[in-house]
């Protein structure tokens, strides 16, 4: 099947005629779907689509808008499994977790749709008399998205719904892996009542997101995806001032005191590291642990690890999928042996699976690397796998300092049972979330997402904290004194 673009309201091909296809990770000899391999042309005809439906759609009152967000959100709810089953074929991940990616776009969805009503600005008192002061939220013109094939549902929407509550127009660029799921979210959209135009799909590579970061046209670009690309975006759309939105790369740390419990602790390394086959910007990829708890949780963890079921997600009792292409498993396999020559300790896994109904996709063991030392590269560079490396300390203060210690600043979490200690590391540690006896992962979509250092760039994701991505602040005076009045000059008269 033939999958098309998504341009000024009408699903069209490229003039191009070339496609790419999309096939399942767990087993490559399923093709899922040819899509349109766009070019720059099919990208600018997107944006100016995009430029001539904001001139009214900014105008629509926003609750208005959130309506379509709140059929949107309905729509998306009815289509859930069928959604989860596609993602989990296009993907890899297991159905539980497609089926939580769909539930995160249908959260974000009823909450930027509540967002409507509100979009609060503030009004302040002026220095000066018979003079009203206020701030309000401006839309402001075509937004690119540009997504990583991770969370193919929940980031767009992470995007697209703040950008559209706050009146602005959206070209969309999903990653090559993962285009069905953009073509489910996008044809949700269409039958909620979005206009012609509002939300345009152009599927694509490099050349896409190029485009749509460097077009006249374009106002806003946010990015989500690797730290490198996410460098070349902002470069490319500073030329032009553009307003640049970077989720990019992690390298998180789960820190166990010697007062933790274990058990739990244990539990959520297993579910912070292998989730989605540690494929997720906050996985769990780095542990590190008090030592005179090391032995005994290294057992434990090890002892799960070696018991997690693999296979294709599709299959209701596998724990972890495939990776999600031969390059991401190719860069597991190279991550492992950098491990090996480093020194590190390899307590399980280390190879890729490949026997009997695995020899079709690109699994890999879950991995654990032991006697890890800060400065190796396995603890300091993202792998986006299911590799864990573990660290030993000898106090909270090393801990944290092991916890900064690296490029990236998104998630972090520890686990004890003293309230002190994880307060101390909640303020210490420079990250964007932070869990306290829980993993790296598990963000609800109403607080502010995102990271600092290399992860980020100074915004946030979700929570009202998206809206200030999608929006400006104007600020507004109204004099109705019926003279000139000068601010900070006229100011003494009580
Ligand atoms: P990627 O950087 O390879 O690709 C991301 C997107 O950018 C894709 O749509 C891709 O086609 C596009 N792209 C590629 N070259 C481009 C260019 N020159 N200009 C513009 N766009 C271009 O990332 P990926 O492999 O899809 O995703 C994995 C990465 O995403 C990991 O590093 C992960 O940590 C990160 N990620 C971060 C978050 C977060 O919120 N911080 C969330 C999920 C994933």
């Amino acid at each position: 099947m033939t999958f098309n673009n998504y341009i000024d309201g009408r699903w069209v091909a490229s003039p191009s005629g070339r496609l790419f296809e999309n096939r399942n990770p767990a087993d490559h000899t399923d093709l899922i779907g040819r899509f349109q391999a766009s070019t720059a042309d099919d990208a600018g005809d997107a944006v100016a689509a995009a430029a001539r439906a904001y001139a009214s759609w900014r105008l629509v009152p926003a609750p208005r808008r959130a309506e379509i967000l709140f059929r949107a959100a309905q729509v998306l709810a009815a289509r859930k499994e069928d959604f989860a089953r596609d993602m989990a074929r296009e993907m890899g991940k297991v159905l539980e977790e497609t089926r939580g990616d769909v539930q995160e776009a249908i959260d974000m969805t009823y909450y930027m749709a509540g967002e409507g009503r509100r979009l609060y600005g503030q009004t302040v008192p002026s220095e000066l008399r018979s003079k009203f002061a206020m701030s309000v939220r401006q839309p402001i013109g075509v937004c690119s998205v540009i997504t990583p094939w991770n969370f193919p549902m929940a980031i767009p929407s992470w995007k697209i719904m703040p950008a559209l509550v706050c009146g602005n127009t959206v070209v969309f660029k999903p990653a090559t892996l993962t285009p069905l799921s953009a073509v489910n979210f996008v044809k949700v959209l269409e039958e909620a009542g979005v206009p012609a135009g509002v939300v345009n799909l152009v599927t694509g590579g490099a050349d896409v997101g190029t485009l749509l970061s460097t077009h006249a046209g374009v106002s806003v670009v946010s990015f989500t995806g690797s730290t490198a690309v996410g460098r070349l975006v902002n470069q490319h759309a500073a030329a032009a001032f553009k307003k640049v939105h970077l989720e990019m790369g992690g390298k998180n740390v789960v820190m166990i005191m010697d007062d933790a419990d274990l058990d739990l602790a244990v539990d959520g390394c297993l579910w912070g590291g292998f989730g989605t086959t540690g494929q997720r910007c906050t996985a769990a990829s780095r542990v590190v642990v008090h030592e005179r708890v090391y032995d005994a949780f290294v057992d434990a963890f090890v002892r799960r690890a070696r018991a997690l079921r693999v296979g294709n997600g599709l299959d209701p009792a596998v724990q972890m999928g495939p990776l999600v292409s031969d390059a991401q498993l190719a860069t597991v396999v190279a991550y492992v042996e950098i491990g090996r020559h480093e020194g590190a300790t390899l307590l399980t896994g280390g190879h890729r699976l490949a026997d009997g109904a695995l020899a079709g996709g690109f699994f890999h063991e879950p991995t654990i690397f032991g006697d890890v030392t800060p400065a190796m590269r396995i603890a300091q560079e993202e792998i986006f796998g299911p590799v864990v490396s573990l660290m030993r300390c000898r106090s909270l203060d090393e801990a944290v300092a092991i916890g900064n210690g690296v490029a990236y600043g998104l998630s972090a979490s520890i686990y004890t049972r003293d309230v002190n200690t994880a307060f101390t590391a909640m303020r210490d540690m420079y990250t964007g979330i932070f869990y306290v006896n829980a993993p790296t992962i598990g963000a609800e979509v109403h607080l502010p997402f995102g990271g600092t250092k290399a992860t980020g760039n100074g915004h946030r994701e979700a929570g009202t904290a998206a809206l200030d991505v999608f929006s400006e602040w104007k600020s507004i005076y109204v004099d109705f004194s019926g003279r000139l009045q000068r601010a900070q000059i006229d100011t003494q008269q009580l």
